[in-house]
């Protein structure tokens, strides 16, 4: 069971290993033909690949830095708690159950930090390696069912389950957000260049509005290319999120074995009541986890009770 589970796990990342494989091979490309030969056109035309090959994976290790940690929380909107009342309430229990899954999962971060949203919803989420944030409507659970949803949320931390994520959203709107500035600071330069260079054949006006026909068409192009990159990164998420259900399962049955069954059903039972309402919209939504209907995780928990049952007997 356990190894089929295993199987299981890696079948269902394939299509995000393989939008890495080619994302990789697409952001080294564009550097090696679009990038760097405009910067550093001395170079031998094999290094342009090495190089952009290299770019990226500086890209990945800024995206899973305590610096691509914060980007994400910015884009999420989880923040540190101000509210003293808060932290009394949430630190205690938050504690409690980090000792319990660092018992099971001694791998865990040891700076896992626990953030809230404004967001009325019943919820939590985890985000980047050390990212629990509580949505400000779970504080209308008790304590038990807190706990439990915390838990949850180690579970995601423990299997790695945000860790793709990371890399697929973050590594690329780092790259993105490179290749933006880069081109614009080249228009500009360029513009310059070809406006001086033609001042000498045509007027003042006539140079001025011949290079800003250049630059709009350039710039077009690049916002073409830009759109384009973006869309690209939106598929990697919803290729991530295609395999999410597993890791929601996963982490649900994580709860259970940290002593939270009872508590997470009930959660899972009121989620079910207010099933349909809202949800986080647009790149917030992109960030986080999917979670499959709760029917089927309440489905599945009460599985793995019976499977329990069956081992004990
Ligand atoms: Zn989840």
């Amino acid at each position: 069971m356990v190894d089929f589970m295993k199987n299981l796990f890696k079948l269902h990342r394939i299509g995000t290993l393989i939008w890495m494989v080619l994302n990789a091979a697409i952001i080294t490309i564009i550097m090696a033909t679009v990038i760097i030969p405009t910067a550093l056109p001395s170079l031998p035309e094999w290094s342009y690949y090495v190089i952009g090959a290299l770019f990226y994976f500086l890209c990945i290790l800024a995206a899973i830095s305590p610096a691509g940690e914060v980007i994400m929380r910015l884009l999420n909107g989880a923040r540190k708690i101000k509210d003293p009342a808060i932290t009394a309430r949430l630190q205690p229990l938050f504690d409690e159950v980090y000792a319990k899954a660092k018992t099971k999962t001694p791998g865990l971060p040891d700076n896992i930090r626990l953030y809230t949203k404004e967001d009325d919803s019943f919820n939590a989420f985890a985000m980047g390696r050390k990212t629990i944030s509580v949505n400000y409507g779970l504080l209308r659970a008790s304590d038990e069912e807190i706990k439990a949803v915390l838990a949850h949320e180690f579970g995601h931390l423990a299997h790695h389950d945000t860790d793709t994520l990371t890399i697929v959203v973050i590594g690329n709107v780092i790259v993105g957000l490179f290749f933006v500035v880069f081109r614009l600071i080249w228009r500009i330069f360029s513009w310059i260049f070809s406006f001086l260079a033609s001042l000498s054949a045509n007027s003042f006006w006539g140079a001025f509005w011949t290079a800003i026909v250049s630059f709009g068409t350039r710039a077009l192009i690049d916002f073409f290319l830009t759109a384009c990159f973006s869309a690209w990164t939106f598929l990697g998420v919803a290729v991530c999120h295609a395999g999410g259900r597993e890791d929601e399962y996963r982490a649900d049955i994580f709860s259970c074995e940290c002593g939270y069954t009872r508590a997470y059903l009930d959660f899972l039972q009121f989620l079910m009541s207010k099933e349909g309402k809202k949800r986080p919209k647009g790149l917030a939504r992109a960030l986080q986890a999917t979670h499959p209907s709760t029917s089927k995780r309440i489905a599945r928990v009460n599985q793995w009770l019976q499977e329990q049952g069956q081992l004990a007997q």
